[in-house]
């Protein structure tokens, strides 16, 4: 269990709360799998990223920044 930050009071809200208990604001729950999943790609973008420079061309740097892209997507 850890706590948030409230977007709408900036109070701490438990994670696990789906509205904040001071103003009533919906809180999103980013379960702890989805962060693990967004650690991963960027560890992978940041992995393929590096023989991508060496082969270099727009092919090599795309699939690292897709990676990134979905890892910034994931909420
Ligand atoms: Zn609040």
């Amino acid at each position: 269990m850890s706590l948030k930050l409230c977007k709408e009071c900036k109070k701490e809200v438990s994670s696990k709360a789906k509205t904040c208990p001071s103003c009533g604001a919906p809180v999103k729950t980013g379960g702890t799998a989805t962060s693990i999943a967004r650690i991963i790609l960027m560890v992978l973008a940041i992995l393929l990223l590096l023989p991508a420079l060496f082969i270099g061309g727009p092919f090599g740097l795309l699939v690292p920044a897709i990676l990134f892209i979905m890892a910034l997507c994931l909420k």
